[in-house]
């Protein structure tokens, strides 16, 4: 999990975040709640109606600066569109306004960062072409011996490297 230290930080940044916002339109808008529950390899996801933002923990421990500086603007920005203008496109003009006016960052609509640990252990097979990723899912179904994979270039089957 992550530790207290940057939970408070984050908290700090999203506070910091709805101030710019309420300076900015002259309104008060409602902190979201924060959660550290987002899975998957996305970084995170604003829940308009429930007024949270969720986090992907695994992903903040690697990129925490990057979750600062980008990551929660962005999702807050979601949350500040929402509350001033209602229903409007996830990142539509209202949403890149904020981003760059409010936030001063370029509105970017994919967060870049590494997701290896996220999208689960791969295996290496070979084939004549080379070498082949499979996903555990993939890996388990030739283990059960369910399925056998070929390579779509040369359709040599794909067999583990095992070391
Ligand atoms: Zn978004
Ligand atoms: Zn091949």
């Amino acid at each position: 999990m992550i530790n207290p230290e940057q939970q408070t930080r984050i908290q700090r940044r999203l506070i910091e975040c709805i101030q710019m916002a309420d300076r900015y339109f002259n309104q008060t808008f409602v902190a979201p709640q924060l959660l550290f529950n987002q899975r998957g390899n996305i970084a995170g996801t604003a829940h308009l109606q429930k007024n949270i933002i969720k986090l992907n923990a695994t992903l903040l421990k690697d990129n925490f600066e990057e979750f600062m500086q980008t990551v929660l603007p962005h999702e807050v920005a979601h949350i500040v569109a929402f509350q001033r203008f209602n229903r409007v496109k996830p990142h539509g003009i209202e949403w890149q306004s904020i981003m760059h006016n409010v936030f001063n960052l370029p509105p970017r609509v994919r967060h870049k960062m590494d997701t290896t640990k996220t999208q689960g252990k791969m295996f290496d097979y070979q084939c004549k072409c080379g070498t082949v990723k499979l996903t555990v899912r993939r890996h388990n179904k030739v283990v059960n011996k369910q399925q056998i994979y070929c390579c779509r270039k040369c359709q040599q089957q794909l067999i583990q490297i095992t070391q």
